[in-house]
């Protein structure tokens, strides 16, 4: 019988990626040395591309020649990033995603107004690093359990924002944990709209099918966040980064496959990923 393979309408990159990578190769035709903060999204082939193009990846601003064009990539930076890249002379070409800059607006608005902020978002990440940033005393908080460590006394006001891809469940599960500690607490849902998209599809499309593939790289934390999701409905669900990942014995039986990818996945590699499910033997 012939396989189905189900394409999530909402698989790959987000308009605010995508957007990125344009503004970034747009970048890298003009003259001088073009360089960017580390890397401009959580996918291997989009970095390639990015570097083929011209574009250096530095890990800390010292290694930026002066003169340099620096890119600031969609998830953003902090304020003292854009102050040193200003101090060191540098030309700055901010990719950052309109939705995260309304994350750092929202931010700032709340730290203004005397609220403590609490962004609900993973630790290192440099998006979260971004806004926690964009206000001082700023908590980040990833997991329900450590709302009680890291905020020990009872707060008056606390302003809660969001890392724009985390799961709705884990930041239920957080201002759960807040409202007894707080007096007041204001919460901004900044989850943006393409990932409401994306979770709303992979709670119902696992369900849906036989096998699951999620198509992104394991360094990025909203395709792996897709599988885990994924697998929680549909425990046949496997992530690769790229068709080359697909192992034929996780369709041994399965006459139907759901595929979706992760928010910096390219269009070109889901779609070899889809070709490659079509002829891979029942
Ligand atoms: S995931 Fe959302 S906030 Fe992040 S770059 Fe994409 S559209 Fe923008």
């Amino acid at each position: 019988m012939p396989r189905r393979i189900v394409l999530a309408r909402s698989a790959g990159q987000c308009f605010g990626v995508k957007r990125a990578c344009n503004i970034a190769l747009a970048a890298a035709q003009g003259d001088g040395s073009v360089v960017m903060l580390g890397d401009i999204v959580h996918s291997e082939h989009v970095i390639r591309r990015i570097a083929e193009a011209g574009v250096r990846v530095v890990d800390s601003l010292a290694d930026v020649p002066p003169g340099a064009t620096l890119i600031v990539r969609a998830h953003g930076a902090a304020p003292e990033v854009f102050a040193e890249a200003r101090r060191r002379g540098l030309r700055i070409v901010d990719a950052t995603c309109p939705l995260v800059h309304e994350i750092h607006r929202m931010a700032r608005t709340m730290a203004a107004a005397g609220y403590r902020l609490v962004v609900i978002g993973d630790h290192g990440h440099d998006e979260v690093v971004g806004i926690a940033g964009q206000a001082d005393g700023a908590v980040v908080i990833a997991r329900p359990e450590e709302v009680a460590e890291r905020l020990p006394d009872r707060l008056r006001r606390v302003g809660v924002v969001v890392q724009s891809t985390q799961d709705i469940d884990n930041v239920r599960r957080i201002l759960a944990e807040l409202v007894p500690r707080v007096h007041e607490l204001r919460y901004v849902d900044t989850i943006c709209g393409p990932t409401k998209v994306h979770q709303r599809e992979i709670r119902e499309l696992p369900a849906q099918v036989d096998v699951m593939v999620v198509v992104g790289s394991f360094k990025s934390a909203n395709t792996c966040r897709l599988t885990e999701i994924s697998r929680a409905v549909n425990p046949r669900t496997h992530q690769v980064t790229d068709a080359a990942g697909l192992d034929p014995a996780w369709f041994a039986g399965a006459t139907t496959v759901g595929v979706t990818a992760g928010a910096s996945t390219p269009d070109e590699i889901i779609a070899a990923v889809v070709a490659a499910l079509e002829t891979l033997p029942g």
